[in-house]
C-alpha cells in the first residue's frame, strides 16, 4: 500500500490539516500518510489511512480517516494519537465552557446552509443537489477554520499549546 512517510517531529503540531500534504498526495496515489513523533516524551509511530473523494476538474479532495473512529475529516488533533474533532471532541467537550458563541453560530449557519447534520463533532457533509463547487469548497474552508478556531480555543484553555 502506496504511504507518504513523515518522520519529522510533530512536537508542534497540534492540528493536523490534510490541506498540508497537498502537494505531495498530487503526485502520487498515497492511501495512508506515517507519522512518527513523540508527544509528551511518549514516541508514536502509526500510518494514518487516507480517503479521496472526486472533486470537480477531475480532482481529489483528500481526507484523513480518524485513527480511532474511522470517520473522514480533513483536520485532525493531537490527543497523544491524533484524532478528529468528534474523538477529541468526546474527551475534551465537556471542558469547554464558555462557547465562543458568534464562532458557533456563524458554523451553525454554515452547517444549515449545507443541510449537514447539526453539532461541531459531526463530520464534513457531501456537497448539497445545485450548490455550485464553489460556493460549497468556500464554506467548507470557512467551517474548517471557524472549527480550528473553536478546537484552539479549547485547547488553549487545556494548556495544550505550551
Ligand atoms: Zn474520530
Amino acid at each position: 500500500m502506496p504511504a507518504i512517510a513523515m518522520t519529522h517531529s510533530l512536537n508542534d503540531y497540534l492540528r493536523l490539516s490534510i490541506s498540508r500534504y497537498r502537494e505531495q498526495l498530487k503526485q502520487g496515489n498515497a492511501q495512508s500518510i506515517e507519522v512518527s513523533y513523540t508527544h509528551r516524551s511518549k514516541p508514536y509511530q502509526y500510518s494514518i489511512q487516507l480517503s479521496k473523494s472526486a472533486c470537480h476538474y477531475g480532482n481529489y479532495r483528500y481526507w484523513w480517516l480518524c485513527p480511532k473512529c474511522s470517520k473522514r475529516t480533513s483536520v485532525l488533533y493531537c490527543a497523544g494519537l491524533y484524532v478528529c474533532r468528534h474523538c477529541i471532541g468526546a474527551n475534551y467537550g465537556s471542558q469547554l465552557q464558555q462557547p465562543i458563541d458568534r464562532l458557533f453560530s456563524r458554523l451553525h449557519t454554515i452547517r444549515q446552509r449545507l443541510g449537514w447534520q447539526e453539532g461541531i463533532a459531526q463530520e464534513i457533509g457531501e456537497r448539497p443537489k445545485g450548490m455550485h463547487h464553489s460556493t460549497y469548497d468556500r464554506l467548507v474552508t470557512e467551517h474548517e477554520q471557524l472549527t480550528a478556531k473553536v478546537w484552539q480555543a479549547s485547547l488553549d484553555k487545556l494548556g495544550c499549546t505550551s
